[in-house]
């Protein structure tokens, strides 16, 4: 792809693009950025809450529908916002001109509600750059292959965003959202949250997949190999806010963040003759459908398998462990994952301790428990988690001092 010079992507998320009025407030943004003498491509969500009500109109036509169809449907959200800001765009008297997923080469595998980008060929998003047009872009599409309208997983509109940034070498790469940046928390569960300056992609990357919804994970991903700088930052103010970005750019801390996933099952299975082979098969099963596992724990000794995974996914995880003869299963969609993240968590045994001292003092009881070098993950029951994640922020002296 051939880099377009002083390029700006911006990405506006769906609270920011809510009301006619909120569009012709992007408008106007868009064109600030277009009038410095950038050429700008614009990425966007649905308007508010638009795919979930798509969402939700499916499931009264059909409890379990068709993946393609939900596809074809979902998409259809970010066809009217990308109209739509176009349309006001071209009000202030700049060109514009909106492309779908498919229209701009995002280049996704078969995986339907889940796919993954492939490959960017965004030419003709290249050719009215260059005719000096501003470019706007249905975030969370794509198509695959064979021509199929894919969808990326909910909150993908990142990573289209991310992807482009990627593919055209953009200069700069804006997230726009609700809230000012990334916090230490959601600042709308914890108002003690503290705004991040900057985060690494890999502390990033961890909050994102243990739950932190204000990027989705895969973004962060595709940012940490492309070296794409993200800056997160209110689409309804001009405050500074935070950059993700390479770790030496960073300052060092020991805990950079706290996050809560309560959109995962687990699913267990027990009395299994080998479990270590049952987990591989599962694996196996879970990679061909594009299902991420957020937690894995195999105990021979016990002949036991557990898996927690997006609660979304588990009924067809279930039937899958079913189709491997895996049966006798137990299947919790009561439970939550609670994750402290920070690069210097693996040297810092005591963190651990006091993580678990806070949950129990919230009377939390933790299921399972498990570590990377930059993260602690517990499993628990869903109940009061909120309150033990406010309790968990002060008590690993994360609140902010006001
Ligand atoms: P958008 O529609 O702009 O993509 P999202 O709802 O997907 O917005 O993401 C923004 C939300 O992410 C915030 O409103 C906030 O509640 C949530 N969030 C969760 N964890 C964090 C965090 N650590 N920092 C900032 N926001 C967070
Ligand atoms: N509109 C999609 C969703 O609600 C994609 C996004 O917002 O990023 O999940
Ligand atoms: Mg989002």
């Amino acid at each position: 792809m051939r880099v377009a010079k002083n390029l700006v992507i911006q990405k506006f998320g769906g609270s920011s693009l809510a009301t006619p009025e909120r569009i012709k407030q992007v408008a106007s943004r868009v064109v600030r950025e277009k009038r410095k003498g950038s050429d700008v491509i614009v990425v966007v969500s649905a308007m508010g809450d638009t795919t979930d009500r798509l969402f939700q109109l499916a499931k009264v036509v059909s409890p379990n529908p068709p993946r393609r169809e939900l596809d074809m449907l979902l998409t259809a959200g970010e066809r009217i916002s990308m109209s739509l800001l176009s349309m006001a765009i071209s009000e202030l008297g700049y060109e514009a001109i909106s492309f779908t997923g498919s229209q701009s080469g995002i280049v996704t595998d078969t995986a339907h509600t889940r796919a993954r980008i492939i490959d960017v060929r965004a030419f003709r998003v290249q050719d009215e750059l260059n005719k000096g047009k501003i470019v706007i872009v249905a975030g969370f599409q794509g198509v695959s292959p064979n021509k199929e309208v894919t969808t990326l997983g909910r909150g993908g509109s990142d990573t289209t965003c991310v992807a482009l940034a990627a593919a055209f070498n953009a200069a700069r790469c804006e997230i726009f959202t609700d809230v000012g940046g990334v916090y230490t928390a959601d600042p709308r569960l914890v108002p003690k949250a503290k705004k991040l300056e900057a985060i690494s992609y890999d502390e990033m990357l961890e909050l994102a997949f243990c739950g932190a919804g204000v990027l989705h994970w895969r973004s962060v991903d595709i940012a940490r190999r492309f070296k794409v700088d993200v800056h997160v930052q209110s689409s309804f103010s001009k405050e500074p806010g935070t950059v993700v970005t390479a770790k030496e750019n960073i300052e060092r801390a020991e805990i950079r963040g706290i996050t809560q996933d309560l959109n995962v099952a687990s699913i267990e299975a027990r009395g299994l003759d080998d479990p270590m082979r049952a987990s591989e098969e599962i694996l196996g099963k879970l990679e061909a459908l594009g299902i991420p596992a957020k937690l894995i724990i195999v105990s021979s000794e016990e002949g036991r398998v557990l898996i927690v995974l997006p609660e979304e996914h588990f009924d067809e995880v279930a039937s899958e462990m079913d189709s491997l003869g895996i049966s006798n299963l137990r299947v919790d969609t009561e439970v939550a994952t609670i994750s402290v993240v920070g690069n210097g968590l693996c040297a810092r045994p005591r963190i651990a301790k006091e993580v678990l001292a806070s949950l129990s003092r919230s009377g939390l009881k933790p299921l399972a428990i498990s570590t990377s070098g930059i993260s602690l993950t517990v499993l628990t029951k869903r109940d009061r988690v909120v309150n033990a994640i406010r309790n968990l922020h002060s008590d690993l002296g994360l609140d902010s001092p006001s």
